[in-house]
């Protein structure tokens, strides 16, 4: 890429710095979102994947660590949009705005100065792939609300999310499921929990600790409202979801992602499953603009 965003500009990556003395690199007090944009090689078009809501979202996170963005998310949706313009973006790309604590020196509860950072990447959509995802129910802990807000996609949470994935990857699998303080599934490290039970859906409440994802909102409504499935929020345990018929994660990154194998449990033959097909194909077509019906959740760059 040739332009990311630093402090009001447009500037080259070699030019977007910041100091060590940076507060939210001392201390994770930053807040962050992940948003897609999808090429679409017919249309010559790219789409924003629900960019309103991510800078939503990011306009409420923010509050909890006392930053503020430099616009509101109608302004914040812009800037993303002449950044992908600048770069002449055409391909598939991840998005990373980044709102810090930017006062220099230290002291972890003097605060007050905030700052903007966006950058691109090239990211390929992992849709294609019908891969089933091993899973290692982790030994850590998924952070609890009284510790730190776990919806509030804060950088210095992502520690949690980094040791039960080293965890993960050292002993062979992919990621990692986290169990909340209660012993309920909570989430992956960084995408949600679904499970698939004889023509019902599962998945964690807000309640249970987790980061309630965009991709998440997703696939709850398209369940119901295209597959007519029912959708229940409610907590699960580790043995309810080694026995369902279908298991998959969401996220921004992961899109709609089957997992083939829990700890020693292998879940439907280590296949992607009918129901977890469905919403994955019909995901796919949306992030294209392929469904009208869905237009409005995708903003043309071009
Ligand atoms: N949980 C965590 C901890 C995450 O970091 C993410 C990615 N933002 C998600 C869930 C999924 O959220 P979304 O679908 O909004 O990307």
């Amino acid at each position: 890429m040739k332009y990311f965003y630093l402090s009001g500009k447009f500037v080259s990556p070699a030019r977007a710095k910041i100091s060590i003395m940076t507060h939210a690199f001392n201390y994770g007090t930053a807040v962050f979102e992940g948003i897609r944009a999808y090429w679409n090689p017919e249309q010559r078009q790219l789409f924003v994947f629900r960019l309103q809501d991510h800078f939503k979202r990011m306009e409420n996170n923010c509050k909890v660590l006392n930053l503020s963005l430099p616009h509101q998310w109608e302004g914040m949706c812009q800037i993303t949009l002449e950044l992908m313009r600048k770069n002449k973006v055409k391909e598939n790309t991840y998005i990373r705005p980044i709102c810090f604590q930017s006062r220099l020196g230290i002291g972890p509860k003097f605060g007050g100065k905030s700052d903007f950072a966006m950058y691109l990447l090239p990211l390929i959509s992992r849709l294609d792939s019908d891969r089933a995802m091993r899973l290692l129910v982790s030994s850590y802990k998924r952070i609890d609300r009284s510790m730190i807000p776990p919806d509030a996609k804060i950088n210095g949470s992502y520690v949690n999310s980094f040791l039960a994935g080293q965890e993960a990857l050292k002993r062979g699998f992919d990621d990692a499921i986290l169990l909340n303080l209660d012993g309920r599934v909570a989430e992956a490290t960084g995408m949600n929990v679904f499970l698939v039970k004889k023509n019902r859906i599962v998945t964690p409440p807000p309640s249970a600790n987790i980061l309630a994802g965009i991709t998440r909102d997703c696939v709850i409504k398209l369940a119901q409202k295209e597959l007519g499935l029912r959708v229940q929020e409610k907590n699960v345990t580790i043995p309810e979801l080694k026995s369902a018929d279908e298991v998959f994660l969401t996220g921004t990154g992961a899109e709609i992602a089957p997992v083939g194998l829990i700890d020693k449990k292998i879940i439907n033959r280590r296949k992607i499953g009918p129901v977890t097909r469905m919403l994955s194909d019909l995901y796919h077509q949306i992030v294209l603009g392929e469904i009208a019906k869905y237009h409005r959740w995708l903003t043309p760059v071009y």
